[in-house]
């Protein structure tokens, strides 16, 4: 963030940083880039409201603020939940007459403020992606916005995981290896995005112990967290993601399971399910021998409950009609597949 003060600066005169209620105050990232404004003389408001998932009523808050103060570009600090805000919100700035609902319409050419990504997690990618999931009240789920915004700025810097307890570098390294994997074992993978998956697995495979508790990170774990999970988000990026991703929202949603060990309760049965040539790609890369011993090491990780049988009934008939998620599936879906999946 420092090193980029004058890139930042080029951004906007009237900075709104978007950011979650306390961690960025913690790591460091919120004052680096409160000073890196101030050593440019640019105004901010800082915006610290963001929930977990956040919901289309914060952005809606924050926008609120943003025009008040007459911001003209939005920098966003933290998680996946802080980055994705700040993307809709730079929408929503930019569209200020319009209402939430504009969130979820098709509009071609979508703009949006210029928007900068500090992330503090090891997991989205969000900071290199041009989604932003909403949590959608009146759904009873989450949902991406309509509009595809890619930030202009990604500071990626490991420096600002290295506090944060083992439960979220887990839940979030665990997200990361499903964009990978979900990027692999889909129809719009191409040799180009399996060139960042293969680097990303390999970076991520370096670090796996240290999920286990077997080991403490080192400074190298935490720069190949970084890294793999930044590689991820360009592996969605170019790809989208699955099945596994669409089955999350729900249990997210009901139960508030965090976003990665939603995800990555899918995951083995997704990959179980794949051509023999895809399963490999993306075990052997990871460093695993088989689907049970990725699954295995899944449910130590992230701590393994069995989410309410009706729940999960529940989520494996809403993806039978999720268009965007199973057209990236290669292999046929029908309810017996979602089943093998979701008890694998
Ligand atoms: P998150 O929801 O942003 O944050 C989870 C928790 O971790 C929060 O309590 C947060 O605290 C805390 N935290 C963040 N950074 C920390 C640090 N360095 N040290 C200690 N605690 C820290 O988690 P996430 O998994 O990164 O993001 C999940 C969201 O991203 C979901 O809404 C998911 O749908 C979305 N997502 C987006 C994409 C995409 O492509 N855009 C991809 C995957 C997932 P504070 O609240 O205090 O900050
Ligand atoms: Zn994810």
């Amino acid at each position: 963030v420092h090193n980029h003060a004058d890139e930042i600066a080029q951004m906007g005169k009237n900075a709104l940083i978007v950011t979650g209620r306390n961690s960025s105050k913690k790591n460091g990232s919120l004052d680096d880039v409160i000073n890196a404004l101030k050593s440019k003389n640019i105004k901010y408001t800082v915006y610290d409201g963001v929930e977990e998932n956040p919901s289309v009523e914060t952005v809606m808050e924050a926008r609120e603020i943003g025009v008040k103060a007459g911001c003209d570009f939005i920098i966003g600090i933290g998680g996946g939940s802080p980055m994705d805000a700040a993307k809709a919100i730079g929408v929503m700035i930019y569209y200020k007459n319009e209402n939430k609902d504009f969130l979820y319409k098709s509009v071609s050419n979508s703009q949006s403020l210029p928007v900068i990504e500090v992330p503090t997690t090891c997991g989205t990618g969000s900071e290199v992606t041009t989604v932003a999931v909403l949590t959608v009240h009146n759904e009873k789920t989450k949902k991406s916005m309509s509009h595809r915004i890619f930030p202009r700025m990604a500071l990626v810097d490991e420096k600002y995981i290295k506090n944060a307890p083992l439960k979220v570098i887990c839940d979030t390294a665990i997200d990361a290896l499903a964009h990978i994997v979900e990027s692999c074992i889909n129809n719009n993978a191409t040799e180009y995005s399996k060139m960042f998956a293969k680097e990303g697995l390999e970076a991520w495979s370096k670090f796996k112990d240290v999920l286990l508790g077997n080991r403490e990170a080192t400074d190298e774990d935490f720069h190949n967290m970084m890294y793999a999970s930044t590689l991820a988000g360009m592996c969605i990026a170019h790809a989208g993601t699955s099945l596994p991703h669409g089955l999350s929202y729900p249990i997210t949603y009901e139960l508030g399971i965090p976003h990665g060990k939603a995800v990555g309760y899918f995951l083995p049965g997704y990959i179980n399910e794949a051509t023999d040539e895809d399963k490999e790609f993306v075990l052997k890369a990871a460093g695993f021998e088989t689907v049970e011993e990725f699954s295995k090491f899944y449910k130590k990780a992230c701590g393994y409950e069995k989410f309410p049988q009706e729940l999960l009934d529940k989520t494996g008939e809403l993806i039978l009609s999720n268009q965007r998620k199973l057209a990236n599936c290669p292999y046929k879906v029908d309810a017996e597949v979602i089943k093998n999946i979701i008890s694998f």
